[in-house]
């Protein structure tokens, strides 16, 4: 039984809260460039060059690449044979956020109550899902997530009849929706299957995953592929402006459902897709 201490918890997840939104990872910086070639209208290219430009000021100068700080959503993949010492798993998460948004003057973004809307002042709580694993490491994933493309975010309970051809449309729908509003160039999630809780899980999930990295499922690969050239062929564009670069990338993960469902959530992440992962 490996043991992982409450403060060693408390000090990567504050580093992660600061780096995920301080420094872009290199798969989204790749996708910038990768988009910035072929992009090709003028002005989705300028607007993908000063994304480059904004993310290479906050990493050199450990600012916030956006004002938007997000919610901080946790995936703790917790070994079965792991066992946690000096304090709960999801105080020492919160604790090490409150100490990351607060060192890192990054922005509290938390109401305690959606109607009375009282800001917590430590963005806390946060969004913690536990998987509980086999082996004996504790693996963090997180991610601090904007508002703008959560609020863009749907899900629908379509009919097994509805097929591909639904679910498509339901995705394109959503992007068509989300127009400017969710920041693109955009990663988008999809949850297929499941119920109602799941697929919206599946959809968040699956924007965990490196931004260029196709499902390792043949047929979830190719779906990716083909609702990525449906969604860049919109026009939306880079922040709105127009282009060939609506989304960067397209993530899909299924799930077994019910014989007479069909779920499909699909959860926008704008262009500050910042994760950052620990393995403690
Ligand atoms: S949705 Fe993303 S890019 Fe837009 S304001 Fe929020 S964090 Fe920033």
């Amino acid at each position: 039984m490996k043991e992982v201490h409450y403060q060693d918890i408390v000090n990567s997840v504050a580093s992660m809260c600061q780096d995920a939104n301080y420094e872009l990872g290199e798969d989204v910086m790749n996708a910038f460039k990768n988009a910035a070639k072929q992009e090709v209208s003028f002005m989705g290219k300028e607007v993908l060059n000063q994304l480059i430009e904004n993310a290479n000021i906050a990493s050199s100068d450990r600012v916030p690449m956006c004002q938007d700080t997000g919610v901080s959503v946790f995936i703790v993949e917790l070994g079965q044979d792991c066992h946690i010492v000096g304090g709960s798993l999801y105080d020492a998460i919160n604790e090490g956020v409150r100490n990351g948004y607060e060192e890192g003057y990054l922005r509290y973004s938390i109401v305690d109550d959606p109607i009375h809307r009282k800001n917590t002042g430590d963005n806390t709580p946060s969004v913690v899902h536990i998987e509980l694993v086999p082996g004996d490491d504790l693996v963090i994933h997180m991610s601090a997530k904007g508002g703008g493309a959560e609020n863009m975010s749907r899900l629908q309970m379509l009919k097994p009849s509805d097929g591909l051809e639904g679910i498509k449309n339901f995705i394109l729908e959503t992007v068509q929706i989300a127009g400017p509003n969710a920041c693109p160039p955009l990663v988008v999630g999809v949850g297929i299957g499941g119920n109602f809780e799941i697929c919206a899980y599946l959809a968040k999930k699956s924007l965990f995953r490196p931004v260029g990295e196709r499902s390792d499922q043949q047929h979830v690969a190719k779906l990716e592929e083909e609702i990525m050239n449906d969604v860049n062929k919109l026009g939306i564009g880079p922040q709105g402006m127009g282009g060939s670069t609506t989304a960067l990338d397209v993530k899909v993960e299924l799930a077994p459902t019910h014989i007479a469902a069909l779920p499909v959530a699909v959860n926008l992440n704008c262009h500050a897709s910042r994760h950052k992962k620990a393995i403690l």
